[in-house]
């Protein structure tokens, strides 16, 4: 491969951690950028920075995790500010997700990273986007994705790559694959350091990791986990 390298979008999120690991796995050099629009808790972000230490010592030989980028977002603050008319509300409270949720997010976050790799000579964008958990997302799904992809190719006269390694796989596959990639060192990361819940919650410990434990967030993670241990334990008394 002429160009082995990528730039992951990442959060220090669950998907975001398995996204960096699957990419040290498979490019030579890697880079991460993340955002800082104001977020509620800034646990994200400082947990963000121990995952991504422990996740560039356990890099294949010949693999290494490079710079990282915040870039600040200040006007994703000013959207999700901005209260919502009576009509969305309503809608939005069907979908489960958060009032602070901005629309089309992770459209500016691919534009603001492919902008970024352009300048870092990456043309590969790595991103946890997937269509299999949240259906509520519009932004997240494969056509969205890719039509993307297109665009910011077009846009900068120059091919855009965008994997998406979780795209339609479901959270249970999600721990799966990172117990594939990094084995039980992995899992303890991402258990121990990495943060998806949506209220910031570091105080209380699950079998699946911290988090208040009722967010949205959280429960898929507590499902996904609790499904992958099943499973697990499924296949291993098929084997015995
Ligand atoms: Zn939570």
């Amino acid at each position: 491969m002429a160009d082995s390298s990528a730039l992951v979008l990442f959060s220090g999120g669950q998907d975001s951690t398995v996204c960096l690991a699957w990419a040290l796995n498979r490019f030579d050099r890697v880079e991460t950028v993340g955002f800082s629009y104001g977020q509620r808790h800034n646990v994200e972000l400082e947990q963000r920075r121990i995952v991504r230490e422990k996740l560039s010592k356990l890099a294949p030989s010949g693999h290494t995790l490079g710079d990282d980028t915040v870039l600040d977002l200040p006007a994703l603050q000013s959207i999700s500010d901005t209260a919502l008319t009576r009509e969305t509300e309503i809608t939005f409270a069907a979908t489960g997700l958060p009032t602070t949720f901005v629309p089309g997010r992770n459209l500016l976050f691919l534009t603001y990273a492919a902008a970024l790799g352009y300048r870092r000579g990456i043309a590969t964008l790595v991103g946890g986007m997937c269509e299999t958990d949240f259906s509520g997302y519009p932004d997240c799904r494969n056509d969205t994705i890719q039509a993307m992809a297109q665009a910011l190719s077009l846009g900068l006269a120059s091919p855009v790559t965008i994997e998406t390694p979780l795209m339609f796989i479901d959270k249970a596959q999600t721990w799966e694959l990172a117990a594939k990639l990094g084995g039980d060192e992995l899992i303890q990361i991402i258990l121990e350091d990495t943060h998806t819940c949506y209220m910031g919650d570091r105080s209380h410990r699950h079998p699946w990791g911290y988090g208040c434990g009722t967010c949205p967030a959280c429960d898929l993670r507590a499902k996904g986990w609790a499904e992958w241990q099943a499973r697990t334990r499924d296949a291993a008394a098929a084997g015995a």
